[in-house]
């Protein structure tokens, strides 16, 4: 007998054992184990899809109220493949209907992976179905297997692409779930940060009337609801040219504005965050989805997508905005510069500051950081709303001591510069609304790289 198979069928016996060790304390078991043909049985990406469906298995139990006993629990890669067996807290005359539930499990989960259930006598429970070949899908798995229906080779290709595609979107649902929290917590942590100049926070409506913490509350949380539409055209074979998904995530974003002000009846709380952070998430999914997400790429790809955007909207435009305005008589580009730009002031400037400044997790010292992070950005951002509301002196004038501002080392002395800044805008009546959309943006970079 040769070597591998003898370390096979050592490791299926060490199985066997494992089952007889909890049938002598008279529990029943299950065990999870996969039929891979041929040698090797396990390979990082075989363990991989083994741990998904294994979690998931758990988790299936649980949730139909199957309790596995943790003091008889085995998990072990081997020369016979990756298994896991566990006493199960389920009396005899129950165990044909936890077979039941795990033919169900095994029926979503495809014909690669084996849920044996034995009683506490340690004999198998059986359902008497003839399994389905993996490969060809017409004949029973055990003829296959007899008369050798299928090539070697390409029961391993099958098995590979099979598992890779499984762990990939797995991978991707997880992705996709913590990508969509993480933009709504970046639009939290931007409101919540009090106090702040000029801006609604938790206790104050800075130099607005017609919006409050309440307003925030109501958009963020509706708005919050698209940004899993955003990662599925990310993430859409049918979009691989950014250039044609750009319509569908302008309609998106048109339906997120839509909705902001039905919630806040007509004003205007997140508009240039909503432009942000769609564009943010999709580039970020877009990159995540083709295996290269990382900061100087997201920059990149921005600039790809925004290339030519101040020429068409502030140079060569009939359009009298209040934007097109101020880049006519200062020069100002405002957002659209920024956009053109790839967002250098977030991946060049606020990403260290909040790596810097965030030393422990607590709330008071991210908030910190965020006030740092926050006159950073009025320092150096091109914000037209100010010069609209206040005119362009004030605009220099504000940004200046912002500039001073940030150059305090100390805590104390930039805590007091930044009270000054609040005491500014509350005089003149105005508020940064382009710097906070900048800040909760940092932020969500900022927590996608540290996750
Ligand atoms: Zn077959």
């Amino acid at each position: 007998m040769n070597k591998i198979l003898e370390g096979i069928l050592l490791a299926k016996d060490d199985r066997s054992k494992l089952r007889k060790d909890i049938s002598s304390k008279s529990l029943a078991s299950l065990s999870l184990s996969l039929n891979i043909p041929g040698y090797p049985k396990s390979t990082s990406e075989i363990s991989e899809y083994f741990n998904n469906i294994l979690s998931n298995l758990k988790d299936f139990l649980l949730s139909n109220r199957i309790f596995l006993n943790p003091d008889f629990t085995y998990h072990k890669i081997d020369e016979a493949g990756d298994f896991f067996i566990s006493a199960l807290n389920v009396d005899d005359e129950k165990i044909h209907i936890v077979k039941s539930y795990t033919e169900d499990f095994e029926q979503k989960y495809g014909r690669l992976i084996d849920v044996d259930i034995t009683n506490s006598c340690g004999h198998p429970i059986s359902s008497n179905k003839v399994k389905t070949c993996f490969f060809c899908g017409e004949y029973p798995a055990i003829d296959c297997m007899r008369n050798r229906r299928h090539d070697y080779e390409y029961m391993q290709n099958q098995i590979l692409s099979y598992v890779n595609i499984f762990n990939k979107q797995e991978k991707l649902n997880d992705f996709k779930n913590k990508i969509s929290a993480l933009a709504t917590e970046s639009l939290w942590m931007e409101i919540s940060l009090t106090p702040k100049p000029g801006l609604v926070d938790h206790s104050s409506s800075g130099s607005h009337t017609d919006m409050d913490y309440y307003s925030f509350v109501k958009s963020t949380c509706v708005i919050s609801q698209y940004f899993s539409d955003i990662v599925n055209l990310a993430i859409d074979d049918d979009y691989v040219d950014s250039v044609d998904a750009l319509p569908v995530l302008r309609q998106i974003g048109m339906n997120m504005e839509k909705s902001m002000y039905e919630q806040t009846n007509g004003v205007n709380t997140h508009k240039g965050g909503i432009y942000i952070m769609a564009n943010l998430i999709y580039v970020c999914s877009y990159l995540y989805y083709h295996n290269s997400l990382s900061i100087p790429n997201i920059h990149a790809k921005l600039k790809a997508m925004f290339a030519g955007l101040v020429s068409r909207e502030l140079v060569n435009t009939s359009f009298k905005s209040n934007g097109v305005c101020c880049y006519n008589k200062y020069g100002i580009k405002g957002i659209r510069g920024e956009m053109e730009d790839g967002l250098p002031i977030i991946f060049e400037n606020q990403i260290e500051i909040l790596r810097k400044f965030i030393v422990s997790d607590n709330y008071e010292t991210i908030s910190y950081a965020l006030k740092r992070c926050l006159v950073d950005i009025i320092s150096r951002s091109e914000d037209t709303n100010i010069i609209h509301r206040a005119g362009y002196e004030v605009y220099l004038e504000f940004r200046q001591k912002a500039k001073l501002t940030r150059e305090f080392d100390s805590k104390s002395e930039f805590l007091l510069n930044y009270n000054n800044m609040i005491s500014y805008c509350e005089e003149k009546n105005i508020s940064p609304g382009g710097a906070a959309d900048l800040l909760a943006a940092s932020w969500f970079v900022y927590r996608l790289f540290e996750n």
